[in-house]
């Protein structure tokens, strides 16, 4: 008994540490007033310390001068990142670099930083693997693992732009997982993203990809909020599509479409329709012409993303089917864009981002 009371205490205070320890990136700023109140401080050290973690993106209390000798004292210990860095492949043409970061727990997750003349962008994970199964795609090869919090989605943003020497202009949610399906945190970083006292991103340079959760989508949309919305349509039918993408089952093409026009109506933003090109799956002059119907009444922005092969079945079109496939887009009075994606000799592509879940 007395053996089991110990026991008992000793969880009781580990949990207390726990507690004390959780990491600051990821906080709001009324988390970091209440903090430096738990701390004995006034709430005001809570503002001075989303100023130094979000805007001056200092990870040393020590530098941190406005605050107080024993202040800094105290906060030793405390742990200012939720991620782990663990290993960073940058591609032979230095304009891709894949990040690896452990979770607290030892599951792993990948970002990629892209440079593209005076364009930096970052391509976060919000989840480590993915629920959507998408057949194409190598995360989903990874089943569904866990939700990032809303630091552990900052944090890799945070990161990479330390390692980065021009400063991050354009932050996509494109990395693994499904954002929709971690609606909440995926909002909640994209705020501390955007926030003006912190890293002031422009919403506009912020951009949401999802594979369809029309519920969500939908959601985005009566709540107004100002990031940019992408949909990964990849097919122009619901048959077709059904065949790649086992999410149409639910969320149906023609849903799907009526959600992102409600959306396009009702918001600034253009939405981005992404179509990854896949040979003899979506990728006959066809498709475009349906493509040319479905989307000319939307104000949108087509992005043909020619696949990134996995070792799977999926092949990219070879360059004349792809330019087989343009050649009536350009008709489109819309703009589209090809995606020559980035990072494929490091398997830092689109779709190409999975770990073998745990470091141990
Ligand atoms: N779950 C979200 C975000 C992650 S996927 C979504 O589906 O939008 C990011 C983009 O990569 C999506 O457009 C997806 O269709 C595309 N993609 C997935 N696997 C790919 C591959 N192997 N090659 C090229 N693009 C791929």
């Amino acid at each position: 008994m007395k053996n089991h009371l110990l026991v008992r205490k000793f969880q009781l205070m580990s949990e207390a540490v726990i507690r004390e320890y959780k990491p600051l990136i990821g906080q709001s700023i009324l988390e970091l007033e209440s903090f430096a109140k738990a701390m004995g401080e006034k709430p005001f050290r809570g503002r001075q310390l989303f100023d130094w973690i979000y805007r001056q993106q200092v990870d040393d209390f020590s530098a941190m001068t406005d605050l107080s000798k024993p202040l800094r004292e105290n906060l030793v210990g405390v742990l200012i990142h939720p991620l782990k860095m663990i290993n960073s492949d940058v591609s032979p043409s230095k304009q891709t670099r894949k990040i690896l970061f452990e979770l607290s727990d030892g599951y792993l997750l990948e970002s990629v930083l892209m440079k593209e003349g005076k364009r930096i962008t970052v391509c976060l994970s919000t989840q480590v693997g993915c629920a959507v199964d998408c057949d194409f795609c190598a995360t989903a090869k990874m089943g569904f693992i866990k939700n990032l919090t809303a630091g552990e989605i900052v944090d890799q943003f945070l990161q990479l732009q330390k390692m980065s020497e021009q400063k991050i202009t354009n932050v996509v949610f494109m990395g693994m997982g499904e954002p929709f399906l971690n609606y909440k945190n995926s909002i909640a970083a994209a705020d501390l993203l955007h926030h003006a006292k912190g890293i002031n991103m422009a919403a506009w340079r912020i951009t949401i990809s999802t594979a369809g959760v029309v519920p969500k989508i939908r959601q985005f949309t009566e709540e107004k909020q100002p990031y940019k919305l992408a949909v990964s349509l990849n097919g122009t039918t619901q048959d077709q599509r059904l065949k790649t993408m086992p999410i149409t089952q639910t969320h149906t093409f023609s849903n799907l479409i009526k959600a992102s026009k409600d959306y396009a109506y009702n918001s600034r933003n253009r939405i981005t329709f992404e179509y990854v090109l896949m040979d003899g799956i979506n990728d006959e002059p066809q498709d475009a012409e349906r493509l040319l119907r479905l989307l000319g009444s939307i104000e949108c922005k087509l992005n043909v993303i020619p696949y990134n092969e996995i070792g799977g079945e999926y092949r990219r079109p070879s360059d004349e089917k792809i330019e087989a496939f343009m050649a009536p887009l350009k008709r489109a009075s819309f703009p589209v864009t090809v995606r020559w994606s980035k990072g494929q000799d490091i398997d830092a592509g689109c779709g190409q981002l999975a770990t073998n879940s745990t470091s141990q």
